[in-house]
């Protein structure tokens, strides 16, 4: 099942599928519910394109690898070029969508490369490890302060947030990747979880949701 960009209404983004940019311990009581220090500066991380999924129909999850975290975030997907430090403006220019999306995370694996001080890679870029549901138009947000995100798994609801309490908000954090490394069309940059995170299981009922935006029911598989 390949995946391709798309909004909310079916219409296709002739967007290459680029890597997804992400930020970690980027809403406080995230970092503090996984006994992380709050960060000095954004810490980032890359999946591949290989990584990203749709949600439609359901979705696989690791099951030999020990637990696997949802990690509710809002997506944002980069439909113009972007780098050294671009403008707020140039930013804003830059978003054609938002969307929810999961980072799934080995959080088992990735525990035991933290103990090491080893990059993170192998628990965040599995296939399968980023769900990416269809995009709201970025013109569709009038303020990206000021953006609400929700996951509810089997009836309750488990990470409830706005992007107001982020440590780095949407475009300061953007500009900040993109002085880091190029940003393409059909990147799309994950902006950090909200707390609640915890393990999936076969059979789990997932709403994602920009509430008063985009709203997706999925499914965690039963492999096979
Ligand atoms: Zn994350």
């Amino acid at each position: 099942m390949s995946y391709q960009h798309q909004y909310i209404d079916g219409t296709r983004i002739h967007f290459p599928v680029g890597k997804v940019v992400c930020v970690g311990r980027n809403y406080a009581a995230h970092a503090k519910e996984l006994n992380n220090p709050v960060p000095t500066e954004p810490l980032l991380f890359i999946k591949p394109a290989s990584c990203v999924v749709s949600p439609e129909g359901g979705f696989n999850i690791p099951q030999d690898r020990g637990a696997v975290h949802y990690e509710i975030e809002i997506a944002v997907l980069i439909g113009k070029p972007l780098s050294r430090q671009p403008s707020e403006e140039e930013v804003l220019d830059a978003i054609s969508g938002f969307a929810p999306a999961l980072d799934l995370t080995l959080r088992d694996v990735q525990e035991r490369l933290k103990e090491k001080s080893w990059p993170w890679e192998v628990a965040k870029s599995f296939d399968g490890a980023c769900v990416l549901a269809p995009f709201v138009s970025g013109f569709a947000v009038k303020d990206t302060t000021d953006i609400d995100v929700r996951l509810t798994i089997n009836g309750d609801v488990r990470q409830d947030s706005n992007s107001r309490e982020m440590l780095y908000p949407i475009i300061p954090l953007i500009q900040h990747m993109a002085g880091q490394f190029a940003l393409q069309p059909g990147d799309v940059v994950l902006t950090g979880t909200p707390a609640g995170v915890g393990p999936l299981q076969p059979g789990d009922e997932l709403v994602m949701e920009l509430p008063g935006h985009t709203a997706v029911t999925t499914r965690v598989l039963q492999r096979n």
